[in-house]
Formats: structure tokens, sequence, C-alpha cells
């Protein structure tokens, strides 16, 4: 190639090249007035790689004009994806849920107690009575209890939820209990003030879908494996349906870490409080498996902005039908309440 030639060519690319430049920052114009949505800007570039000759690939095409854009299959994907309604951009402000005295997610963390099961009118009826003098309004306790081996005590049933039922009323407190077939979700709305869902049934869809027919709040947990994603989507389920009164709780995660029961994802409650507008509350006592570090883990919970912390309490824990290592007898939940309270973030 002789030297005049070069010159030329080089010209040549130098000038099509700042034509390409000039056009390319038209079409962005031309685009960015028309308004054009991610799928208009797709079916644009289809078409221009239809145009293209043979010589072009048309995934090179498209991308190449993809990147001009801005716009790829994936972001086309997920701007014309409808935010969920569980979601912040959905609902800016906080969801509240009156339970008795106390709102959860109005700004005033709440504390929820009391034994992991219902065994009996007296047990409940004296755990009631610690919790109420100490000025905890919200009582927990498992009637249907998932246990992992079919051996193991199964709860009340129906029986438990009458007697949370009627001790609520003698204290003038709310009550959560975990129902775990949808057959029982109406039913349970005539004993109980909240529904809990639990880890083994966050992705129990016909339950969820039933929990979203009813009005009763709804306490869902986080599955023993499940990713924030998967997490909220259940909680999706319920909210779609009608049931917009749901709280989520972080209850730990399987990790490969045995020194606790579950491994407490502190991490979630920022990230769950920033993508939605559920109240979030941890449960100190599923997570951690641990009496002596509930009152630290509780405290990083609402230092990290949970809405609530869950304790379980039973009169003689060493005698409890299910849970005996983790539940807080009176003295230990004595204990764990004052120095939570004595960090001023309850
Ligand atoms: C419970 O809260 O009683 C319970 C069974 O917890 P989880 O579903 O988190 O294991
Ligand atoms: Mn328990």
């Amino acid at each position: 190639m002789n030297q005049n030639h070069t010159e030329v060519l080089e010209r040549q690319l130098r000038d099509v090249s700042h034509q390409m430049l000039e056009l390319v920052q038209e079409q962005v114009r031309i685009v960015q007035e028309l308004k054009l949505s991610p799928s208009e800007m797709q079916e644009l570039l289809d078409k221009l790689a239809g145009l293209a000759d043979e010589k072009l690939e048309k995934k090179y095409v498209r991308d190449l004009f993809g990147v001009v854009l801005g716009i790829t299959t994936e972001t086309v994907k997920a701007k014309e994806r409808k935010p969920l309604l569980v979601s912040r951009v959905h609902q800016q402000e906080d969801t509240i849920i009156d339970l008795g005295e106390v709102r959860v997610g109005g700004g005033t963390p709440v504390m929820v107690a009391g034994p992991c099961a219902v065994e009996s009118y007296e047990q409940v009826r004296q755990v009631a009575a610690v919790l109420k003098a100490a000025g905890v309004t919200v009582l927990r306790g498992g009637a249907f209890k998932p246990r992992t081996s079919p051996y193991e005590f199964q709860g009340l049933g129906i029986d438990g939820l009458k007697i949370l039922k009627e001790v609520a009323a003698e204290f003038g407190m709310q009550t959560i209990s975990e129902i775990v077939h949808p057959a029982h979700v109406e039913l349970a709305g005539e004993y109980i003030d909240v529904i809990q869902i639990g880890a083994r049934n966050m992705q129990n869809f016909e339950l969820l879908k039933a929990a979203g027919e009813v009005q009763t709040p709804v306490l869902l947990k986080r599955g023993l494996a499940a990713t924030l994603e998967e997490f909220l989507h259940a909680a999706e389920y319920i909210v779609s349906r009608g049931n917009r009164q749901v709280m989520l709780i972080e209850r730990g995660i399987r990790t490969y870490e045995r020194a606790t029961r579950n491994t407490l994802d502190i991490s979630a409650v920022p990230i769950l409080k920033q993508e939605s507008h559920l109240p979030v509350l941890v449960d100190v006592t599923h997570s951690t498996g641990r009496k002596e570090i509930m009152a630290p883990c509780a405290k990083a919970a609402l230092a990290a902005g949970a809405d609530g912390v869950m304790v379980e309490v039973h009169p003689n824990p060493a005698a409890a039908l299910s849970d005996a290592a983790q539940q807080l007898d009176f003295e230990a939940f004595g204990r764990f309440y004052a120095e939570v309270k004595r960090s001023g973030l309850l």
C-alpha cells in the first residue's frame, strides 16, 4: 500500500468515525425525546439487527446499539417488572400493625414473648402473668408445632388456641400462634390476634394464599434457607391476596456454623427495612439457641432497626415439651428484658 493510499484510508476512518459519533449522539437525543420504553427500544434493536448485512452478526449489532442506548434485555425485563406490593417502591410509608396497646412498625419497638408451645392452661397463665407484670402485652405460644420428629409433641391444636384466647382475655394481651394448615386460617381468627407462619412453611404457597384471604395480621418467619428475595416474595403472596397486615421476622438461617442453633442474619434487618415497608422483627430464641447471647443479639437487632424482638419464656424450661434447651425461665427473662431496656433501644 503506498503512502498516499494509507493516508486516504486514515482520513476516511476518521471521517466515518466522526460521522458515526454524531449519528449516535443524534440517535440518543431522539430516543430520549421520544421517551421510548425499554420494550420499544428493544424492538428498535431487533429491527436494526434485521437490517444488518450478513457480514455483521445480528447479536453484535444488537449489543452495539444496546450499549449506546443503555439497554440490555435484562434492563428491559427489570424495568417492565412491576414493583412488589411489599416493596418501598410501591409504598414509601411504613406499614403499621395495631396490636392492642402496641403498634408494630410505628417507631416504638415491641417485645413479643411466651412459651415455645402451649402445654396447658396453667402454664400459659403463669407466663402471661409474669409478662404482663413486666409490661409485655404480646403473648406468643405454639398450638400447632411443626416438629422435626413425628414422635415429638405436636401441640394441643385448637385446644391450645382456646387456652391462648382465655388467658389473653384475662390479662388483656394480644396473642400470636402458628398455623400450619390452610383450612385453619379462618378459624384461627376467632381465637388469636396474629397468625404465625413458621420457617418451615414460608414457601407453603397454599398456606400463604389462605393467609392472604383473611384480615388477621400475619407474622411471617424467614425460611430455614431462604434468601431475602424469596422471603419478600412469600410476603407478597399474602399481601397480593388482600391481607396487608404482614410482619416479617428474621429467625436465623442455616449455615455451616455450629456455635449457634442457626445463624442470625442481622444484615437482613436493615435490608428488609430498606426494601420493604413491612415491620421487621427478630427472633432471638430460634436464631441463637443460646440463652446467654440473646440479650446482646436483641440489642443488635434493635440497633439495626428492628421493630421488635421475639423470645421464648417458660415457667420450667427443663420440663418443656419443646425447645427445652433455649427457653428462658422467669428469672432469666427478667434479666434479659432489663438488659435490653437498659440499652435504651426498647
Ligand atoms: C416458633 O416460633 O415456635 C417456631 C417453630 O419457629 P421457626 O418456625 O422459626 O422454627
Ligand atoms: Mn420454639
